[in-house]
C-alpha cells in the first residue's frame, strides 16, 4: 500500500498556489489543488483549510522515504546474494543499483523539504504535513512536533501515518490542537 502526503494550511489559496507554480518544473514533485486530489475523508478532518496533496514524480510519497540506507539495503540483499548466488559483478551491480535509488530518494526528500521551506519563508506557518496510507480511515492522534532537521534527515526519512508540525526550535507555534510528544507514537 501506499503513502498519502498532504500540506495543510490556514493561509489563502493564491499564496499556497504561488509557492506551488515556483515548484512546478520539479522533477521530483507533483501535487496540486485540484479537489479530486484530495480525498473527503482528509477535507473532513481539516474543515476550512487549504489542502495540498504532494507526492514524488512517481505518483507516491512513499518514494520520499530515505529510510533504506545503502548499508542497510546492502545487509538485506546480502541474503539474497548468498541464495541466489551472486557473481562478484552482479554483486556489485546490485549494489551500484541500491546506491542510486537511495540517492534519488534523498534528491525528492530534499525537493520536499526545500518546497516546505518554501511555504514557511513565504509565511505559511508552521508547516503542517499529514500522511495517510490511501484508502485507510483517517485518523487523528494530535500532531507532532519536529524540527527541520529531526525530520529532514536523509538516514531516517519515513512519513508516517502522522501529523506533523515543522518549526525551529526558536518559533511559537499556535495551532488548534494539544501535541503529542514523540516517541510514543507506536505507528
Ligand atoms: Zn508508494
Amino acid at each position: 500500500m501506499c503513502m498519502e502526503l498532504f500540506v495543510i494550511s490556514n493561509q489563502s489559496k493564491e499564496k499556497i498556489n504561488e509557492v506551488i507554480s515556483a515548484f512546478e518544473a520539479s522533477p521530483y514533485l507533483s501535487m496540486g489543488l485540484l479537489p479530486n486530489r484530495v480525498p473527503n475523508r482528509v477535507r473532513r478532518l481539516f474543515p476550512g483549510k487549504q489542502i495540498v496533496n504532494i507526492c514524488t514524480e512517481e505518483g507516491c510519497a512513499c518514494r520520499f522515504s530515505t529510510s533504506k540506507s545503502p548499508e542497510k539495503l546492502e545487509r538485506e540483499r546480502e541474503k539474497k546474494r548468498r541464495l541466489q548466488k551472486l557473481s562478484p559483478e552482479e554483486w556489485e551491480e546490485l549494489k551500484r543499483e541500491t546506491r542510486e535509488l537511495y540517492e534519488h530518494s534523498v534528491r525528492r526528500m530534499n525537493a520536499l523539504r526545500q518546497f516546505c521551506w518554501a511555504l514557511s519563508d513565504e509565511g505559511i506557518r508552521p508547516v503542517e504535513l499529514y500522511g495517510l496510507w490511501i484508502d485507510d480511515p483517517v485518523h487523528k492522534n494530535g500532531a507532532i512536533r519536529m524540527e527541520w532537521d529531526q525530520l529532514f534527515n536523509d538516514r531516517t526519512f519515513d512519513i508516517k501515518e502522522e501529523h506533523y508540525i515543522v518549526t525551529s526550535n526558536e518559533e511559537t507555534v499556535q495551532t488548534s490542537e494539544p501535541f503529542r510528544e514523540r516517541g510514543g507514537t507506536g505507528s
